[in-house]
This record gives C-alpha cells, structure tokens and sequence, in this order.
C-alpha cells in the first residue's frame, strides 16, 4: 500500500519498518503480539483526523493506543497486519486549567502522573490513580473506564470526566470539551465513548473533573478474620468516617506473603498473621489528628465487636507508602511466582464474602492445591481473584491448560450473584467472547446497533470489545 499520501497528511511521526514499529505491536503482559501496516503518532487532534480521513479512504483499520498498559489486550493488532496503529502519546499538552470551575482540559497522550501533577500545580487534586499512572494516558485511562484505588470515594474514569473531543472513523472533529456539571441537551455521546476502547472513535482530549486536596492522609492496615468480617467493617467505616473514606482493600494472606518473598523491603506491619487484611485510606480534608481519632474510633468499635484483630496506622508519609507498597506490589510479586490466572471482576458489595466462600470451595474440590491469591478494591465491590499453581509446582503446562476450565467456573459463579466478568480492565481481546456468552442478545444487538451506526465500515479496532 502506498504511504507517501498518508505521510504528507499530517505532521507527526510514521513507523513503518518491522523493527522501529515492534514496541506499538506486544502488549503489557507480552500476552499478544500482533502486525501492522504502520505506526503513526500525530502531533495534534487536526492531524489525527488527516490520519483517519486517510484510512477511511482506503478503508484500512485503525488500532487506538495510549499507554500500552492495557490488561486486556485492547490496544494491540492482530496478525492479519492490515491495520494502522494510531498512537496518541504525541498529543501530551495539558491546555487549560480553570481553578474556579475545578477542570482541567488535557490531550489524550498526557500521562495519567502528569495529570495529577498539573492538577497539584494549580492547588487541585485530580484522584484517579493506578499503579500505571506513570505510562498510561488519559485518553487510555478514559476509553478503558479505568478504576484504581480512590474509585470508592470520586469515582471511576467516566465520574471524572466533564467533556471529550474525539475523532470519529470518517475523519470529523468533535469538539464536547464542555466543561459542566450539568447538560441535559440529548443523549451522552460523552458516555458513549468512555469505555468504548477504541471502537467508535478517538479520543483526543479531555475536560476533566478536580478538586479540592486532601490535608492529610491516613492509612490503617488492618487483620480480619474473613471476607464477611471485612464487609461488616465497611459499613460500619462507611458510617463512621463518611466521604473521608477513601479506599477500601481486601488482601488475601497468600498476597501478603508473595509480597515479603518478592520485595527486600516488605514487611507484615502486624505482630500475627491473619487470614485477610483490608487497608483504609482516610484523606481528611481538616488535618491528621482527626482522622487519626476517627480511624482509631472506628478501630475500636471493630475490635469490640470482633471483626478486626489488630492494626497498624501510619504515622508518617513513608509508612503510609510502605503500607500501600503491600498492596500495590501484588500483581508484580504474583508474576514473579511464575504463570498467573486472573479474574478481574465486579460483585455486589453485599455478595462478596458468601461469593469468595463457595469459589474457593469449588476451586479447592475440582483444582486442588491452586493458591488463591485474592485481593481489591472491595469498597467498590471489585476483586482480583487470581490463582497461581501449587507452591513447589513448576510443571507450567498443566496450569495454562487449566485456564479454560477455570475461567469458566469463576465467571460462572460471578454472574450467578449477579456480578460482572470484568470490573475495570475492559474486554479487548481477553474477554471478548466471554463476556457476549453472559450478555441477552437484546443488549448484544443494541450494542452492535451503535458500532455499526458510529463506525459503519467496521474500521476501528476490529476484533476489540465484540465479537
Ligand atoms: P492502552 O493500553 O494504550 O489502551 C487501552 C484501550 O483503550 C485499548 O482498547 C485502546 O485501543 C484504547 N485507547 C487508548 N487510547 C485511546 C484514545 N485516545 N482514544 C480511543 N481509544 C483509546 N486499570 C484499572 O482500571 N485499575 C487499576 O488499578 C489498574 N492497575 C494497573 C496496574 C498495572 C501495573 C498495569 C500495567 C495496568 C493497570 N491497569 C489498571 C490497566 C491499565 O493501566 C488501564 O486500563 C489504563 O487505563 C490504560 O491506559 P493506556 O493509556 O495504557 O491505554
């Protein structure tokens, strides 16, 4: 295919030799590999409509890419090698901040990291936050509805999202940076790309949703004798701490452990083991010494009632890290273990515990000596229930070929307490088909109503999302 009309479309970057395109074409986990006709990184959202004004010329598919920190494999090619991959990393301004109206407007390749030090800069806090947040970008962060830690109190992705300026396939600009709280003029396409990775067009810049920072942060790790003692201390901290809770964690002790064995520095901040800890973040927005008293108040009564064992509080900023270094090295330290299997899923709050008792059941009964390593975000409801083999195990075939099989009795038990198959990592290519076997055809059929209506030539990110 001839490039050189693409190349004088526009004025950024265009990779076309297998070598220089080979970083754009593997995803994060090294899970897919795909080919490409090129690689194209525009300067400015009027360049990436030149881009796409030349593939729906020529009728070429387009694979949207941020960050490349996807976990579903959404923003990787196929193998047929036809298509284009667009990568926003280019479009890195953050073009206006207005402090009186708490917003921010940024292009799409800003980082998720530079967001939240342009938002400190002006006094704001911008709290989405991700242990990719110093590669991911807004616009991947926006078209994959990421969650991460502070979701419990601000919200996902689309919460904090005021406006957008996308692309669509034909090449046309749409300009809805508007930055409100309130319009009601029609239905939100807003909304409608949020969570569309990268299938009905491209998100080129954001208006997004600040506010005001914290005074203080407080972080308590905590021991609980099980999942349903964790739940009951949710509600009760809901009550007692308000909207200052921040984040709620359930982790596993076979996490923790991971952890210790991986990381030099980590530690067990308890004096005994537990089955499960949850970690609460308090950000107060008076001082420290309050929520210090509101999360020992909190303690207290959970102490009392016998639904936590014992705590650590931080009393400094490096201890409030090192407390949230246990959580967040999890995944890394799993890995390390060797081959891992993981669900990335959405209960109801009040269906956790019961959910976590009869999956381990089943698990342990039909894949016997598995470990479970099971974590997240419980104050939103979202688990990571993930297994790695056997301690000692290192026959690694034997445990892929139990991913099928394992995915299905998990997903199967998910959906039967009314949950979802992926809570915040999207449906790429990992997920895909799974997700269309627990969907009704009504909600199949309106969802490839609205692909075909916005991308009527199924040019973006084929294969993504829908089968
Ligand atoms: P990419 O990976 O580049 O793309 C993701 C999807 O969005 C693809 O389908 C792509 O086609 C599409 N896309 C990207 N940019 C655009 C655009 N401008 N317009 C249209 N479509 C686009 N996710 C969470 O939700 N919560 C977590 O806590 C979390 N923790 C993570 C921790 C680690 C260590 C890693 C590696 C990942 C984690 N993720 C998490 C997943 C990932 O970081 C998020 O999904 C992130 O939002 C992806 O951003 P990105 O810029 O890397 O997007």
């Amino acid at each position: 295919m001839d490039l050189s009309r693409l190349r004088a479309a526009f004025s950024g970057r265009l990779l076309v030799e297998a070598d220089e395109m080979a970083p754009w074409l593997t995803d994060w986990r090294r899970k897919w590999t795909g080919r490409a006709i090129a690689v194209a990184q525009p300067d400015t959202a009027a360049d990436v409509a030149a881009v796409m004004r030349w593939c729906h010329e020529q009728r070429v598919p387009v694979v949207p890419q941020g960050g490349n920190t996807g976990l579903s494999g959404g923003a990787t090619p196929d193998q047929s090698g036809a298509a284009l991959v667009l990568s926003l990393s280019r479009l890195n301004r953050v073009r206006r901040i207005d402090a009186a109206n708490n917003s921010l407007e940024v292009e799409a390749g800003v980082t998720l990291l530079q967001v939240q030090q342009a938002a400190r800069e002006a006094g704001r806090l911008f709290p989405l936050s991700l242990a990719a947040e110093g590669t991911c970008t807004i616009g991947g962060n926006l078209a994959s509805n990421a969650g991460g830690v502070q979701v419990l109190r601000y919200g996902n992705a689309r919460d904090l999202c005021l406006g957008l300026e996308v692309v669509t396939p034909a090449g046309e600009l749409w300009h809805g940076l508007r930055g409100l709280r309130k319009d009601n003029t029609g239905y939100s396409l807003r909304d409608l790309y949020i969570g569309s990775e990268g299938t009905l067009g491209i998100i080129t810049a954001a208006s997004l949703k600040l506010f005001p920072l914290p005074a203080a942060q407080v972080a308590a790790f905590i021991a609980v004798p099980s999942p349903a003692a964790a739940i009951e201390l949710l509600q009760r901290a809901q009550q007692q701490l308000g909207p200052t809770l921040t984040a709620f964690e359930l982790i596993g002790d076979t996490c923790i452990r991971l952890v210790e064995k991986h990381v030099d520095a980590a530690r067990l901040p308890l004096a005994d083991r537990s089955p499960w800890y949850v970690l609460i973040e308090v950000s107060e927005t008076r001082d420290e010494a309050s929520a210090n008293e509101a999360l020992e108040a909190l303690l207290g009564s959970a102490f009392e009632n016998e639904i936590a064992t014992d705590a650590a509080l931080s009393q400094s900023l490096s201890q409030f890290e090192a407390l949230w270094a246990l959580r967040e090295d999890i995944s890394e330290s799993q890995g390390a273990e060797g081959r891992t299997i993981k669900h990335d899923i959405s209960l109801p709050i009040s269906a956790i515990a019961e959910f976590v008792e009869q999956t381990d059941a089943a698990i342990e009964k039909q894949f016997p000596g598995l470990r479970r390593v099971v974590f997240g975000h419980a104050g939103d409801g979202n688990l990571h229930y993930n297994l790695s083999p056997a301690d000692g195990d290192t026959d690694e075939a034997r445990f892929v070929a139990l991913e099928a099989p394992i995915n299905r009795l998990v997903h199967d038990a998910v959906v039967s307490f009314g949950g979802s198959i992926s809570a915040e990592h999207g449906l790429g290519v990992l997920r895909r088909d799974e997700s269309a076997r627990y969907k009704s055809e009504v909600e199949l059929a309106l969802m490839r109503t609205l692909k075909a209506a916005l991308d009527p030539h199924h040019l973006m990110n084929p294969g993504k999302l829908l089968p």
